[in-house]
């Protein structure tokens, strides 16, 4: 077993991250791996004992660190540069995977950004490119992943299922988010991509499941906890009364791709400390 524990700038402590080597065996692919979440669920699934690829977009630098990283848990791991919104990168991408790696058991579909701004001032440039990231980048991957878990099947010494496909959204596919018009459009579409996959691929064993995480502690999001009067009024939207850390949503993910969660399907799991609870209400609205 191997513990690690995130502590916060701000005093917050999130619980160690114990995990079994239950992927013992299995490849997976990590979509934006060199930074927060990504990262954390990269060097998580290695510690699981899964061979990892590390996806990049930009900052070699980074992505080779997270390589070495994972290779301390005596897994394979290597890094791969390309933007998932072009589909002949990602295609080379998977088309290197199963050459190196032999095949893909694991999809985490977590590449995404923002590109915020007033509606009224939202260029169709902000808006294509969040789509093209955070939507069509899921679509390309998971298909690219879906054609090798077709063509290869369960291989009952791996896994149950022939391929885990987890897709990362966020709280704003059910919050609505003024300011964020393209972000919380294309998580509600990640929403239902995920739970059509998961419905049409069922059958042939394939689990495709989402993963909601409420306000992580990564660059994405740096103004809502970098200063006490930020984090305090974070607070507010968090029941829990902590930020929550990559570690968090690093072993929700483990769980999701190993066969622990076997009969889960086309669920999305809130990993929020309850900001989808409607925290002002709780004192009567
Ligand atoms: P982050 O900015 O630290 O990481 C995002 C990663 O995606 C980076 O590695 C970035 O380089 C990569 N990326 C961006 N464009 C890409 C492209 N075209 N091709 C490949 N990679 C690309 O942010 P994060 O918080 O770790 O975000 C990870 C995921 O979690 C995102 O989908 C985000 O929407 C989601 N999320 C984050 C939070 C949070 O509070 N941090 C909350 C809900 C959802």
């Amino acid at each position: 077993m191997i513990t690690s524990t995130a502590i916060s700038s701000t005093g917050s402590t999130a619980p160690p991250v114990a995990v079994h080597r239950v992927l013992t065996g299995q490849k997976a692919l990590v979509t934006g791996a060199n930074s927060g979440i990504g990262k954390g669920v990269a060097i998580a699934l290695g510690q699981a004992g899964a061979d990892v690829v590390v996806n990049y977009v930009e900052d070699d630098d980074t992505a080779n660190a997270v390589v070495d990283e994972i290779r301390k848990s005596d897994v394979k791991a290597y890094a791969h540069k390309a933007d998932v919104s072009s589909e002949d990168q990602v295609a080379a991408m998977l088309a290197r995977m199963t050459q190196e790696f032999g095949t893909i058991d694991i999809l985490v579909n977590n590449a995404g950004l923002q590109r915020d701004s007033a509606f009224h001032e939202m260029t169709l440039d902000k808006w294509n490119k969040v789509l093209g990231v955070n939507l069509t980048g899921q679509f390309l991957c998971a298909r690219e992943a879906v054609r090798e878990f077709l063509r290869r099947g369960v291989v009952a010494s791996v896994s149950s299922a022939a391929g885990k496909i987890i897709c990362m959204s966020s709280v704003h596919q059910e919050i609505p988010w003024a300011g964020h018009a393209n972000y919380a459009a294309s998580k509600g579409g990640i929403k239902q991509l995920m739970e059509s996959m998961a419905q049409e691929l069922a059958p042939k064993r394939i689990r495709v499941n989402g993963i909601a995480p409420g306000a992580i502690r990564t660059p994405i999001n740096t103004v809502a906890w970098d200063t006490k009067e930020a984090y305090d009024r974070l607070m507010t939207l968090v029941p829990y009364g902590r930020i929550g850390e990559p570690a968090d949503i690093a072993r929700a993910v483990v769980w999701l791709a190993s066969d622990h969660s076997d009969y889960v399907v086309g669920t999305t799991l809130f990993v929020d400390g309850g900001m989808t609870l409607y925290p002002g209400f709780a004192t009567g609205g």
